[in-house]
């Protein structure tokens, strides 16, 4: 058997009373103090072996960057290991959804998006010092606070540790039961739609009323059009909201609209259209707000280089890594977006991210873990 695959494996129980400290530290994005803790508890299980430094995150928790120590002399170029540290569930969540092992899965709020990752991240880079292998790269790993809100506060942290990096490791989970890691992450945007209207008295005045209802009705037709599944473009008008009273030609109208696209140059026309959005009764106004959060993760040579790579080393371990494209965004948008190769989902094997059955495969903590040293060692 590989030797750091068997290393790992003696040290299961470990891995998972890391994981099980970590999804008991809370850590939901809107709460700093509670992502503090957390980012607190990474830093004293790497201080022993990594440099530390955390950075402001304004509203949000503090950012983590860690320098690893490992083994090998000279370092020439970076590898950058990309998380979170903040958490989609709200404090006091672990009191309906504890963590606990059933069923051979890990289970509880934040185990798979992506506390598990930075546990086998951690234990990856114990492995290499512990069985002395060598890695030439200087290797840091980034924690975000605020990355399931948008990443507004770490974004220009990323892009600069990015920049200078020769590959970005994603450590989000990977897709679907058997892990498949992505290649691929379609670009996100938020928008925002306001229809101004003309209210008027629905018995008395109803011709001097302009309906932002109505006007709204008809756009959401227009905006639903501009999907496109054969590009994989999406256009969901998600919320809309809009009048006050039945007796009322509604006045304003409004809608929140999320779009996903694979090609940054599909994100730029899908903008313009939305920008350039008429009026059908021309006495309402539109007004069009938001924009692009983040940039597609294209499917690039150096993308598809490091995934073979892994797969390559995956096939040592016995295991058949395959690739997947999602519509969920990462941090990896933004480091690919730069050019720089970047393979994302290297976190846990599971399900349920954002949702109450999240939960990770415990029999794939050793093999996820060993990759990530291998690929240490290899970039
Ligand atoms: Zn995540």
């Amino acid at each position: 058997m590989d030797p750091i695959l068997s290393h790992l494996r003696a040290r299961q129980s470990e891995i998972v009373a890391l994981i099980r400290a970590m999804v008991e530290c809370e850590s939901p994005s809107d709460d700093a103090a509670a992502v503090n803790r957390f980012v607190g508890l990474v830093s004293d299980t790497v201080a022993p072996f990594a440099s530390v430094k955390t950075f402001p995150g304004g509203r949000f928790g503090q950012h983590l960057v860690c320098e690893m120590a490992l083994p090998g002399s000279k370092k020439n170029g970076r590898v950058l290991a990309l998380g979170h540290s903040d958490t989609v569930w709200p404090m006091g969540t672990l009191r309906s959804m504890p963590f606990r092992e059933a069923e051979g899965r890990l289970w509880g709020p934040g185990v798979l998006d992506m506390k598990s990752g930075i546990a086998f991240f951690i234990f990856a880079v114990r492995a290499l010092r512990e069985l002395e292998i060598p890695v030439a790269k200087q290797v840091l790993l980034q924690l975000n606070s605020d990355e399931e809100v948008g990443s507004e506060s770490s974004r220009a942290l990323t892009e600069k540790n990015a920049g200078r990096s020769k590959a970005v490791l994603v450590l989000e989970p990977g897709t679907g039961l058997t892990g498949k890691l992505k290649t691929a992450r379609k670009a996100v945007g938020r928008y925002g739609l306001v229809v101004h209207g003309k209210a008027s008295h629905s018995g008395v005045d109803f011709e001097a009323g302009a309906s932002a209802v109505i006007e709204m009705a008809r756009q959401i037709g227009v905006i639903a059009g501009l999907t496109n599944m054969k590009r994989g473009t999406t256009v969901n008008v998600g919320v809309i909201s809009g009048g006050t009273r039945s007796n009322v030609v509604a006045a304003e109208a409004r809608a929140e609209i999320d779009v996903r696209v694979l090609r940054q140059k599909d994100a730029v026309a899908l903008e313009k259209k939305l920008r350039k959005l008429r009026t059908i009764d021309r006495r309402c106004k539109l007004e069009v707000t938001g924009g692009l959060n983040r940039p597609p993760m294209e499917r690039s040579p150096g993308i598809v280089h490091l995934f073979q790579m892994a797969q390559k080393l995956g096939r040592e371990l016995g295991v058949q890594l395959e690739e997947s494209l999602t519509g969920g965004g990462s941090d990896g948008n933004f480091t690919a977006a730069l050019g720089v190769p970047t393979l994302d989902g290297l976190g846990a094997v599971g399900e349920g991210a954002h949702a109450v059955n999240e939960s990770i495969l415990a029999d794939r903590i050793a093999d996820r873990t060993t990759l990530i040293a291998k690929l240490l060692a290899a970039v």
